[in-house]
């Protein structure tokens, strides 16, 4: 069996060894390759931000399977008629629940009020219990439900927003267009963790931007074309969302002159909120490749028409 990895270099360094090894304790007996003609190849481990955008030619190949989480750059392209598969990965979801936590605390505590303080200010206004500190997660896939029930096992009220209807425990979970207005509205803290489509595009535009309290943080490391940026900057100059920590653009790397990098109501992080982790994602590639070989159903198998 062969299969492609279809990834820049850096990416090779960290998965030559890994993969190999992960795909023989899973049983297989393959070649991983950095190059072969399209006709042999078996399977496509593949990175979006790789060069490969024409598959035609990969006449054998049984499943293309991403690296990466978030597929936006290829779920659309209509020469890739493979099943393909995402990534879900315990290394990147516990990256993200980090990143989500350290940000959601930093706001709810106020940390920067006293990290930096030129004047040496003493003004002693304790925080807020999380208890009093509504958060609302848009997306309850993966990694928004890891953060989600995180965030409510530190004790904040967490509502929870979703395409299809959810049951899960400790959370208020809503779907549909009224519930996106009820999961807005009076949210202290908002973390976006939506895939983006052409539903979810500009999903946080003016009117949504509106909803929350006055002065609500606003956390992304979704993706950057979930907002709409000029209505975000008007919410910021207005005080009406208080502070934006987004890790997610629309162009990236975030553009030198990008108003963002100079708000002193924006934090840019440089897509760092999570990564796949080499170790546990070879594990789920093997698994999936496993699944195909042995007839069973993928996992993470990206619904082509929904976009994710
Ligand atoms: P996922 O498991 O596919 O979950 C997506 C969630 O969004 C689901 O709950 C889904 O609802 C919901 N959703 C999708 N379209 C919706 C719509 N139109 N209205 C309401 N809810 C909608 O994805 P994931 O693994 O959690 O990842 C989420 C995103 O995080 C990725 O797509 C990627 O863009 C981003 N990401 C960023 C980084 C980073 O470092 N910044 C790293 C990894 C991932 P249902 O449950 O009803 O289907």
């Amino acid at each position: 069996m062969k299969i492609l990895f279809s990834a820049p270099e850096s990416d090779w360094a960290d998965y030559r060894d890994l993969l190999p090894s992960a795909l023989a304790r899973a049983g297989i007996s393959a070649e991983v390759v950095r190059e072969a003609a399209p006709e042999t190849v078996d399977y496509i481990v593949y990175a979006p931000n790789d060069d490969l955008r024409d598959f035609t030619p990969f006449t054998r190949t049984r499943a293309v399977l991403s690296l990466w989480a978030g597929v936006e750059r290829i779920v659309g392209n209509a020469t890739l008629t493979q099943p393909l598969t995402r990534m879900v990965d315990a290394g990147l979801e516990r990256g993200m629940v980090e990143y989500v936590t350290g940000h959601v605390l930093r706001h709810h505590l106020g940390m920067d009020a006293h990290v930096v303080n030129p004047e040496r200010d003493w003004t002693p206004v304790p925080p807020p219990l999380a208890a009093d500190r509504p958060v609302t997660v848009l997306g309850l896939g993966a990694l928004g439900r890891a953060c989600a029930t995180t965030l409510a096992g530190l004790g904040f009220p967490v509502t929870g927003w979703s395409r299809t209807p959810k049951r899960i425990e400790g959370l208020r979970c809503l779907s549909g267009e009224d519930g996106l207005t009820a999961a807005l509205t009076g949210a202290e803290i908002i973390v976006a963790l939506l895939p983006l489509t052409p539903e979810t595009e500009g999903l946080l535009d003016a009117a949504r931007l509106a909803l929350p309290a006055q002065g609500a943080a606003l956390i992304n490391p979704g993706r950057g074309a979930l907002i709409d940026d000029a209505a975000l900057l008007e919410a910021l100059d207005a005080g009406r969302i208080g502070h934006a920590t987004l890790d997610v653009f629309r162009t990236e790397p975030l553009p030198r002159e990008h108003p963002y990098w100079a708000h002193p109501r924006v934090t840019v992080t440089p897509h760092v909120a999570s990564a796949t982790r080499p170790a546990t994602a070879a594990r789920v590639i093997a698994e999936n490749i496993r699944r195909a070989e042995a007839g069973e159903p993928l996992l993470f198998e990206v619904d082509r028409v929904r976009g994710y």
